[in-house]
């Protein structure tokens, strides 16, 4: 099997043919091999979506251990937006390896975290004065971030929306909406957690953004109070909930109530973060400038690792030992954000997820106009979805959903659902992936559509 064929014509990954060539079915027989020592192996809490074996990915393809090769429309979870094996990160990273492998920082210090922080600083919203501080998973980020606003805050409520998602720990699977398959079960939760409304155009009405906010701020003002309130946590565009783009005029008014009452305002920026709607942070498509803003996912090309970056008085209230572990802020995970965060300016990804996402909406549109069951197609440069509908009623069809996203995979399209009722189509590629094949990967969308 060769893997190269042709020339690398992306920024990101390995030399790749930028094809989507299938050779065998989904799941080949080495595939299935996997899966099936998977099965013996594996807890099986820990889920897959599409059961192949990857032995290579790059550019917008994923090649699996049979000689497939699929396009990837969801980069490990909007992980991979740099492009898998992204060549600036595979050479620092190397550098970084040979050099040293981890001191821990909070034992014995290196550059590169600091690094890190330094540009987080720089590229996160408001010019005020920031400190950052390094993780490693997004929900070691958002437990940190509301540790950070309580100890300085000295309050302990924390509000988060309805359809959030900021992960699997405790704490963040009780700031989580979804029950199953988040919490169920799981339980119990931590205290003092708060849920709140949010705004999603498409099913409440059309409400405005101002009345929306209006609505979640009474309740919380009524159901919790601004005096006990630490944090109120939120996803500029929710991502696992469903890519629920808030309405004009909610986040603003969320913020300017955080200020007046001494709330820290806490961006979960996480999926949307580096690049993928197409700016740094979703916050800048409204102006906002949170008090602290969360990332991961996309910061370093595939390397676990996450921030909280914030005000420096906030940041700056917990005492020497309150913050830190273990592994947070490895220098191989710094080393590859600070070649990701290059990436993303040298080679133009930014304006490049504008790009991707002016092909997605005016494709997705143009099915949209003539199939009903699409009842909406929404999002921010690369990061846009459709929620399918049953036509007559509106109701959520997640049976269709999950027949589009099994016709896709099938076909060698590897496309991601998310949403509350399991009904949403998300779109997330890798940044380095070419026109042609995304217009293809959406042919066979459009096929999925057709066939069910
Ligand atoms: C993925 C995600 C998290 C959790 O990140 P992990 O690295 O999986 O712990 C938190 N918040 C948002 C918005 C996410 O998308």
């Amino acid at each position: 099997m060769t893997l190269v064929d042709s020339p690398a014509t992306v920024i990101g990954g390995p030399a790749l043919s930028q094809k989507r060539r299938l050779v065998t079915a989904i799941p080949g027989p080495r595939s299935q091999e996997l899966m099936a020592r998977k099965a013996e192996a594996v807890a099986a809490g820990v889920g897959t979506t599409i059961p192949v074996s990857v032995v290579a990915a790059g550019g917008g393809v994923l090649v699996d251990a049979d000689g497939n090769s699929l396009i990837d429309l969801g980069s490990g979870i909007a992980v991979t937006g740099v492009g898998n094996a992204n060549p600036r990160v595979v050479e620092a990273v190397t550098a970084q390896l040979n050099a040293f492998t981890h001191t821990c920082f909070t034992v014995a210090p290196y550059d590169s975290y600091v690094a890190v922080a330094e540009r987080l600083n720089q590229l996160t919203p408001g010019d005020h004065v920031k400190r950052s501080a390094l993780f490693n998973s997004g929900a070691e980020a958002v437990e940190n971030a509301v540790k950070i606003a309580r100890h300085h805050t000295k309050r302990q409520a924390v509000v988060a929306f309805d359809h959030a998602y900021h992960g699997r720990t405790n704490l963040t699977m009780g700031l989580t909406a979804k029950n199953i398959p988040y919490k169920s079960g799981f339980g119990p939760f931590a205290s003092e957690v708060y849920r709140a409304p949010l705004s999603y155009p498409y099913r409440d009405g059309g409400l405005s953004g101002a009345d929306a906010a209006a609505r979640a701020i009474l309740q919380i003002e009524k159901q919790v109070g601004a005096e006990n309130l630490a944090a109120v946590i939120i996803e500029p565009i929710q991502g696992e909930g469903g890519f629920i783009v808030p309405a004009e005029g909610f986040l603003p008014a969320l913020v300017k109530w955080a200020n007046e009452n001494d709330v820290v305002f806490i961006a979960d920026e996480v999926q949307t973060g580096f690049g993928r709607t197409g700016a740094w942070f979703a916050s800048e498509h409204e102006g906002i400038v949170p008090d602290l803003v969360v990332t991961a996912k996309g910061i370093a090309g595939g390397l676990p690792l996450s921030a909280v970056t914030g005000r420096a008085e906030i940041m700056d209230s917990a005492m020497a030992g309150g913050l830190g572990g273990t592994y947070g802020g490895n220098p191989l995970a710094c080393a590859a954000a600070l070649a990701a965060i290059e990436s993303y300016e040298a080679d133009g990804l930014i304006e490049r997820a504008r790009e991707i996402g002016a092909v997605l909406i005016g494709r997705l549109n143009a099915l949209r106009t003539g199939d009903a069951r699409i009842g909406d197609v929404r999002g921010r440069g690369a990061m846009v979805a459709i929620e399918l509908v049953h036509p007559e009623t509106g109701e959520p069809d997640a049976r269709l959903t999950a027949d589009v996203a099994a016709y896709a995979h099938a076909n060698g399209v590897l496309v991601l659902t998310c949403g509350t009722y399991g009904n949403v189509i998300r779109f997330l590629p890798p940044l380095t992936i070419s026109d042609e094949l995304l217009t293809e990967a959406l042919g066979v969308v459009a096929d999925a559509l057709r066939a069910e």
